[in-house]
């Protein structure tokens, strides 16, 4: 059991994390930290939270653990704000989506990853935000990734996994640099594509009849272009190498697509199709 939690930043992801806590009895007191006093109030109210602090310090005050969860943008404001409040006991760990800012931004604040820093990422979520948003099944059965380095306290990752796996989640490790690479590929790619293909037929003179006869397909590809447009833009620019990479690979997949429909390459598009079939439904028959 922990015995004091600090949530900094108590949106989706923390709040989330909050209520599955509160649902296996994981932790004796949930204390927030945020930014807007409505917000706090409201995981005050809705029960995410056992305490509100507008002050950092007294948030982290006696914290077993702290968990930031606040958008990659502002990590390195937020551990700065933290860092002379921190007692060396204090296990931390985050949940943004990319991992190599956050230890970049660790390095700038504390000049190295402290050994009980462990960096996470929860492979869940919705498209929606805001501690109203939360729910405590969103980790059930899903993933989370720690990237831990050589110089990480044990006894800290160790709590970190078990704090995740009281919340429903199955925990890997991975190294900061394989991280930011699967997951520009499988996450920070397909926003990209579903934030593009809907801005490119907004801007069409003819999207009302684009958008009224869109049906289950438009509806299934675009839903993640319902996210918060802050916190993608902070996600792409925090990830940008890994993204450019996946983003310049797929661009060129695409121009050999539309050479195949140009030049009226039945075989080329069937083999493509026949390719992205077989993975889809090998993927669904082992995840979906
Ligand atoms: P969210 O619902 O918008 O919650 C973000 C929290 O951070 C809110 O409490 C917000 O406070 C606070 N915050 C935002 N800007 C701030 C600032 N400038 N200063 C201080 N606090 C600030 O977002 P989320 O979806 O939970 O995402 C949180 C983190 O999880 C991000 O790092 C994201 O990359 C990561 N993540 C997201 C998903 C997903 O699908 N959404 C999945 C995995 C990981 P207010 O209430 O005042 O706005």
């Amino acid at each position: 059991m922990i015995k004091r939690l600090t949530i900094i930043g108590v949106g989706l992801i923390g709040g989330s994390l909050a209520r599955a806590l509160k649902v296996t009895g994981a932790c004796e007191e949930i204390v927030g930290w945020g930014r807007s006093p409505e917000s706090l109030q409201r995981a005050l109210a809705l029960g995410v939270i056992d305490r509100a602090e507008s002050d950092i310090a007294a948030a982290v005050k006696g914290a077993e653990v702290v968990v930031i969860g606040v958008p990659v943008g502002i990590m390195e404001t937020v551990l700065r704000e933290l860092k002379p409040h921190l007692d060396p006991q204090t296990v931390i760990t985050d949940v943004g989506s990319t991992k190599g800012s956050v230890v970049a931004a660790a390095h700038k604040v504390f000049g190295f990853l402290p050994p009980r820093f462990i960096p996470g990422h929860p492979i869940a979520g919705t498209e929606k935000s805001g501690v109203e948003a939360s729910f405590a099944e969103l980790y059930r059965d899903r993933r989370v990734i720690l990237t831990p380095d050589e110089d990480s306290d044990p006894e800290a990752v160790a709590l970190v996994r078990d704090m995740w796996r009281q919340a429903g989640a199955e925990v890997t490790e991975m190294s900061v640099m394989h991280h930011d690479e699967v997951l520009a590929a499988t996450s920070h790619l397909p926003h990209m594509l579903a934030f593009t293909l809907v801005d490119t037929l907004a801007r069409l003179e003819e999207h009302d009849d684009i958008f009224r006869f869109a049906a289950g397909g438009f509806r299934d590809f675009t839903r993640i272009a319902s996210s918060n447009p802050q916190m993608w833009h902070d996600i792409c620019l925090n990830n940008r190498d890994a993204l450019l990479k996946m983003l310049h690979r797929f661009s060129d997949e695409l121009n050999t697509l539309a050479g195949a429909i140009e030049a009226g390459d039945g075989e080329a598009l069937l083999e493509t199709f026949e390719r992205a079939k077989a993975a889809r439904d090998d993927y669904c028959e082992k995840s979906c």
